[in-house]
């Protein structure tokens, strides 16, 4: 036991003392995650709804949301999503989830602060998109819960976990428009007491929004009265 202990600990260790790299390209930083090179090359979304995420060629007027969200306004009032889920951000997302790649979900995350910053009095708590517990036990881990870790360090929020995952929903890639909604309707339930205000969802992309406007309905019929959405990357559909 004391072998495994010193292994872990000498390792432990050995990684605190290698110096930090861009997770990119791999170039050496001194700190942070990602390179300056490569953080100018990254996918960024110059204009958006500031209501649902989706990218836009030209800026709406202040206060002016897209014609989606005038049609069928989403139950969130706000979305943070700075980048499209173009390369390298997609190869980044998937080995996250996919690879194991656990390491990816602070320097993701910090894609997100700066604009996030500029919102984060507007909110009182994060709340991971939940996986059921089926997938969680696949996987190991919740990528969103990963996520939410870096920016409650950065920003002190907490992390609450008020809502479960009640169906194992067929992964929503894929599917059209229609089933993905129907695939989502009764997806989430509050199992605890929100105990807060004004929540940020967390999670990893934002598709067509079916998952997020599922859990912010969820979480606004629970008792909490505003809610955003911050997902690291947004695939225009
Ligand atoms: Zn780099
Ligand atoms: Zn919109």
């Amino acid at each position: 036991m004391i072998g495994v202990a010193a292994k872990r600990i000498s390792k432990h260790l050995a990684d605190m003392l290698l110096p930090a790299c861009c997770v990119f390209c791999g170039e050496t930083l001194v700190d942070g995650f990602v390179c300056e090179g490569c953080h100018a090359d990254l996918p960024w979304i110059a204009c958006c709804c500031e209501r649902c995420g989706t990218p836009l060629a030209t800026p709406l007027p202040v206060g002016v949301i897209c014609g989606n969200c005038q049609q069928r306004p989403p139950p969130f009032h706000v979305t943070i999503a700075p980048l499209h889920y173009d390369f390298p951000l997609d190869a980044a997302i998937k080995a996250l989830k996919f690879g194991r790649r656990l390491y990816l979900a602070p320097a993701l995350a910090s894609l997100a602060l700066p604009r996030l910053a500029a919102r984060v009095h507007n909110f009182d708590a994060l709340v991971p998109v939940p996986l059921h517990r089926w997938r969680q036990a696949t996987r190991g881990f919740n990528q969103a819960q990963e996520l939410a870790k870096y920016l409650h360090r950065c920003t002190a929020l907490p992390i609450r976990h008020c809502v479960a995952r009640m169906r194992p929903t067929e992964p929503q890639s894929g599917l059209d428009a229609a089933t993905r909604k129907s695939n989502m309707s009764g997806a989430f339930e509050m199992i605890a007491a929100p105990r807060c205000q004004r929540a940020l969802i967390i999670d990893d992309v934002m598709t067509t929004g079916e998952t997020c406007r599922a859990l912010a309905s969820t979480l606004l019929a629970g008792g909490v009265e505003y809610v955003g959405v911050l997902t690291i990357a947004h695939a225009s559909p």
